[in-house]
C-alpha cells in the first residue's frame, strides 16, 4: 500500500487533526511514514493565523512540491486553516499542490489521496462545522504525552483573530466521547493530558447550558492510570471559582493555568473586542495565587494593537512587572485581513511594533529568571522526555512545563530512565529559564 507521511504545522489543535487523519488513512491501509520525503503522498497540515505561520506554511508546501520527480511523492496534499482560510485563492497561486483541502473534507481524506494518486488534481471544500471532532487518533506526539482538544471553533471574536471565520462557531464535544478517548490513551501509556480548545472555558456552554470544564476535569482525574491533567488556553473572564477549586484540590492537576491576556490596558482591551482593564486581571492573578499556591501561570501578549499609544505600552509594561508571570509570550501585532482590526486606524509601524514585544521579552526574561532562582534547592517531580545527546544529560519537564511552549529540566542519574517514567529531581543550578537538577531517590 502506498506511503503517506504528514507535516503538521500551527497549534496543537491543527496537530490533534492531523491525527484524525492519519488515523483514518491507516485504517484504510495506507501505512503512515514518519520521514515524509520517502512518501507516495504527502499531506502539508497547515496554519493560517497570521503572517509569520502563513509564510511558513506556503514555503513548506513549495519545498515539498519542489521534491516532485526526485523523490517518491506523487501527490502533495494541502490540509488545514491556510487552506480554509484562503480556500478561493489557494488552488489559483498554489497550481503545484495537487490537492487543496477544507478543513470540512479531513474526514473523506483516505479517498481522497487514492484519488491524487491516481493522478487526479482535487480542490474540495465544505462546512466548516463538517470536520470531526471525534473519533480515533495516531499519536504524533511522544507516548507519553497527549493534547485533549474538548472543543473547535470560537465565539469571542477577538478584534485581531482570524481563527472564528476559519474553524467556525464553538463546538464542544461530549465528555463522554472525551472520557472515553483519555481512558483508551491512558490505557495505551499516556500519562499527561493536555487539555486545550481555542477557549477550555467556555466548554460544555453548547451542549449543556453552561460551561463544565470543571466537572470534566474532576471526571479525568478520576481516570487511575492519568498522571498529569494541564489546562491550556484559559479565557480570563470564565475562570470561575469551581474551576481554581478543582485545580487546588485535584492533585493530578497541574498547578499550571495558560490564560492568553493579549493586553492590560482597559482602552486597547476594549478596542481587541475583550474585556478586564488592568485591575481586575491584576485582581484575577491574585486570586488565582492565593487559591493555587506555587501555581505557574503562562500567559501570551500582543505588542502593537492599532491604536496602542506610549502610555498604553507603559501600562503593559508594568503589567509584566507587577503580575510576574512564570511563563510568558509576547507578539507584536499580526494585521490579519478579514479581521475587524484591519481596518482600525492608527496602525503602528512594523519596527515598533518588534520593539515593543522584545522589550516585553526583556522584562519577561527577569521575572523568569527571579523564579528560576527560587527553584534552587526545590525538588519537583519529572516527566522524563529522554536523553540530549548534545550536552550529555536526561532531560524531562515539572507540572511547571507544557510541552512545546516552556523550558525543561535537565538532569543527572545514575539510574536507567526512558521516556515516559516519573522521578524525583532536586534542581542544584539554575540557567537563564533553564533549570538544572540531580535525580533524588
Ligand atoms: S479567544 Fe480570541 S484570540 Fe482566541 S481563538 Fe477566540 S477569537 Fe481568537
Amino acid at each position: 500500500m502506498a506511503k503517506v507521511g504528514m507535516v503538521s504545522l500551527g497549534c496543537a489543535k491543527n496537530q490533534v487533526d492531523g491525527e484524525r487523519m492519519l488515523a483514518k488513512l491507516a485504517e484504510a491501509g495506507f501505512e503512515i511514514c514518519a520521514d515524509p520525503s520517502l512518501c507516495d503522498a504527502v499531506i502539508i497540515n497547515t496554519c493560517g493565523f497570521i503572517e509569520d505561520a502563513k509564510r511558513e506554511s506556503i514555503e513548506t508546501i513549495f519545498e515539498f512540491c519542489g521534491m516532485k520527480g526526485s523523490t517518491n511523492i506523487k501527490a502533495v496534499l494541502v490540509t488545514g486553516c491556510l487552506s480554509e482560510r484562503y480556500r478561493d485563492e489557494m488552488a489559483k497561486e498554489i497550481p503545484e499542490a495537487d490537492v487543496v483541502l477544507g478543513i470540512g473534507k479531513n474526514k473523506d481524506i483516505a479517498d481522497i489521496v487514492k484519488r491524487a494518486l491516481n493522478g487526479e488534481k482535487i480542490a474540495e471544500f465544505s462546512e466548516k462545522t463538517d470536520l470531526s471532532i471525534d473519533g480515533e487518533r495516531l499519536l504524533t506526539t511522544p507516548p507519553h504525552y497527549a493534547y485533549i482538544k474538548v472543543a473547535e471553533g470560537c465565539d469571542n471574536k477577538c478584534a485581531y483573530c482570524a481563527i472564528p471565520m476559519i474553524r467556525g462557531p464553538f463546538r464542544s464535544r461530549t465528555m463522554e466521547s472525551i472520557v472515553a478517548e483519555v481512558e483508551n490513551l491512558a490505557e495505551m501509556g499516556v500519562k499527561e493530558f493536555n487539555i486545550i480548545a481555542q477557549d477550555s472555558t467556555r466548554y460544555g456552554e453548547d451542549l449543556y447550558g453552561k460551561p463544565v470544564l470543571a466537572e470534566l476535569i474532576r471526571r479525568i482525574a478520576k481516570i487511575e492510570k492519568v498522571h498529569w491533567i494541564r489546562i491550556l488556553y484559559c479565557y480570563p473572564e470564565r475562570i470561575t471559582d469551581e474551576l481554581l477549586d478543582v485545580v487546588a484540590a485535584e492533585d493530578k492537576v497541574c498547578k499550571y493555568m495558560d490564560i492568553p491576556i493579549q493586553h492590560a490596558s482597559g482602552k486597547v482591551l476594549k478596542s481587541m473586542n475583550r474585556a478586564g482593564d488592568y485591575n481586575s486581571i491584576v485582581n484575577l492573578m491574585k486570586k488565582i495565587r492565593a487559591k493555587i499556591p506555587g501555581v505557574v501561570l503562562r500567559t501570551t501578549l500582543i505588542a502593537g494593537f492599532p491604536g496602542e499609544t506610549e502610555e498604553d505600552f507603559a501600562e503593559l509594561c508594568n503589567f509584566v512587572k507587577e503580575v510576574k508571570f512564570e511563563r510568558l509570550g509576547c507578539f507584536a501585532y499580526s494585521r490579519e485581513e478579514d479581521t475587524p482590526a484591519y481596518d482600525m486606524e492608527n496602525q503602528i509601524d512594523e519596527d515598533v511594533k518588534a520593539r515593543r514585544a522584545d522589550i516585553i521579552m526583556e522584562l519577561q526574561m527577569e521575572n523568569a529568571e527571579e523564579f528560576s532562582q527560587k527553584m534552587l534547592g526545590k525538588t519537583v517531580e519529572v516527566l522524563v522526555e529522554g536523553y540530549d545527546e548534545e550536552i550529555d544529560a536526561m532531560i524531562g519537564r515539572s507540572y511547571m512545563d507544557a510541552p512545546d511552549v516552556d523550558t525543561r529540566i535537565y538532569f543527572v542519574t545514575n539510574q536507567d530512565h526512558y521516556a515516559g517514567d516519573i522521578i524525583n529531581v532536586k534542581i542544584t543550578q539554575v540557567n537563564g529559564y533553564d533549570l538544572i537538577g540531580e535525580e533524588i531517590l
